[in-house]
């Protein structure tokens, strides 16, 4: 089988067909509106929306996945099948079963999973049948955002009652809610029913309602209502203190990735987080039993970080447990975390490795990891007699240093807007490494 055989997330030129996970432009790198490679295979919802992303994209390239399905695709060299499931991440979302000559690949994009969602357990049951024929998934790409115990954050439905929560407690107040272009959709309705109100969003957000069949949620009249989305990047300390001088106004984030007060700076936009050197070796670190029960408990609580601004765990992202129960399920051989670059890349295998069947190359990897993170541990403990002594706000340097850093699975970057620029997955021929 050639190389490149297909590239999913992933848009250099080499492969036979490209696959859109979803619209999340960490997913969408390198894809532009003058795409011409190869046909491009992604949900009905996404091929909806697409067009509005990149206008004048060659529609005729578009081949739709029905989520429910499972389709055989005859490419140049081979035939591959592939099921579509829903990843109930944001709208158009799914995840990839392909099968063919290279054996079994599961490729999650972005996902959660909750217990108790309807449409969760409508995707686990079909892909429980898709599994059915298949003796062994080789590999799963894996959304490994929060692959580490500390992500304890509750379903987004109790979420969403604690932003409502949050609103009603401030009826003086205008609400600024930072949220992406796509994505938290069923947050903003479900705090629209619940209060009465409509939401507002700026023009081409309400464009995007509109496509997704939200008809009478929201507009752009400011005057309707109280409660506005706006894009996160918007959204500064700076901000919420200018609108302070004009009438009360309280911002909320709903995000799964923690907060911490302290280290806010005024002006500081609030698309990353941003953690002071205590909290990343409480939280952070990959030797759980060095947490405090306070810091667990904590972070799946809404959290007042400013005088005007809280956030809410509120994530389109499986929290450990959720990815937990989906890899039990699964039992692959071998996992790869699909966040390539991001503020904390998580090994997935470090945590899961024990849910995969057990080959050769699991095993070794798996005590490869574990005798550098007692290498790194040990020196660790040396450094953080220096190093690590306080909880003060973090300099850039400090930061910049820390962000180097690497603890028991978990490797801190620096904490930014850029973070997730590459994802995704070139599956291969020989042995499906995305290895290019
Ligand atoms: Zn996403």
């Amino acid at each position: 089988m050639e190389k490149g055989l297909i590239s999913v997330d992933r848009w250099a030129k080499g492969s036979e067909a490209y696959f859109l996970s979803h619209l999340h432009s960490d997913h969408t790198n390198g894809l532009t509106s003058s795409w011409s490679h190869a046909p491009l295979f992604c949900s009905p919802v996404t091929a909806k929306l697409l067009p509005f992303k990149f206008y004048g994209f060659d529609l005729s390239l578009l081949r739709i996945l029905h989520p429910d399905a499972s389709h055989t695709l005859t490419l140049k060299s081979t035939v591959i099948h592939v099921t579509a499931i829903d990843a109930c991440h944001c709208p158009g979302s799914i995840m990839l079963l392909f099968r063919g000559d290279f054996g079994c690949v599961l490729y999650t994009g972005d996902f959660r999973w909750e217990a108790t969602c309807q449409r969760a357990t409508n995707a686990r049951h079909l892909l429980r049948n898709a599994l059915h024929d298949v003796p062994v998934v080789d590999v799963v790409y894996l959304d490994n955002t929060y692959s580490n115990p500390i992500y304890d954050f509750p379903t987004r439905h109790v979420a969403a009652q604690k932003v409502i929560d949050i609103i009603s407690s401030h009826p003086d107040h205008e609400v600024i809610i930072g949220i992406n272009t796509l994505g938290k959709e069923d947050l903003l309705i479900e705090i629209a029913r619940a209060l009465q109100i409509k939401i507002w969003v700026w023009p081409e957000r309400l464009r995007t309602m509109h496509l997704l069949g939200f008809y009478d949620i929201f507009t752009t009249d400011t005057s309707l209502t109280r409660v506005r989305a706006v894009p996160q990047y918007s959204f500064s300390i700076g901000t919420l203190e200018s609108l302070n001088r004009m009438c009360p106004t309280i911002g909320i984030l709903p995000s799964g990735l923690p907060w911490i007060k302290k280290s806010l700076q005024k002006n500081e936009f609030l698309s990353g987080s941003f953690l002071t050197r205590r909290y990343k070796r409480g939280k952070w670190s990959a030797n759980s039993e060095a947490q405090s029960d306070d810091q667990i408990r904590n972070i799946g609580s809404p959290e007042k970080i400013h005088e005007y601004m809280y956030t809410v765990p509120y994530s389109d992202h499986s929290n450990y447990e959720e990815i937990e129960e989906f890899l039990k399920l699964v039992q692959p051989t071998r996992l790869k975390g699909i966040v390539a670059s991001s503020s904390c890349y998580i090994e997935p295998m470090y945590y899961f490795g024990r849910l995969c069947r057990v080959d050769q190359q699991t095993q070794k990897l798996h005590e490869e990891q574990r005798r550098k993170e007692s290498c790194k541990r040990e020196i660790e403990a040396v450094r953080s007699k220096t190093s690590f002594g306080g909880d003060n706000v973090q300099t850039g340097r400090d930061r910049s240093k820390a962000s180097k850093g690497r603890s028991s699975g978990v490797r801190l970057r620096r904490f930014s807007r850029l973070r997730r620029t590459h994802r995704g997955a070139k599956i291969q021929g020989d042995n499906c490494s995305d290895q290019e």
